[in-house]
């Protein structure tokens, strides 16, 4: 399986991954990550 970017979509935060947290690390909501393009991960972060 190939990584992807996965974006939460309470608190903004991004993870690179196969599949995203089922919590997020930062903010603690569940299954609040959602697949973005890599585009969109590089805009989030300022890349
Ligand atoms: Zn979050």
């Amino acid at each position: 399986m190939s990584k992807k970017f996965f974006e939460c979509q309470v608190c903004g935060d991004i993870h690179y991954g196969e599949a995203g947290p089922a919590i997020c690390p930062t903010c603690g909501s569940e299954e609040a990550y959602e697949e973005i393009e890599e585009i969109e991960a590089k805009e989030a972060t300022g890349l």
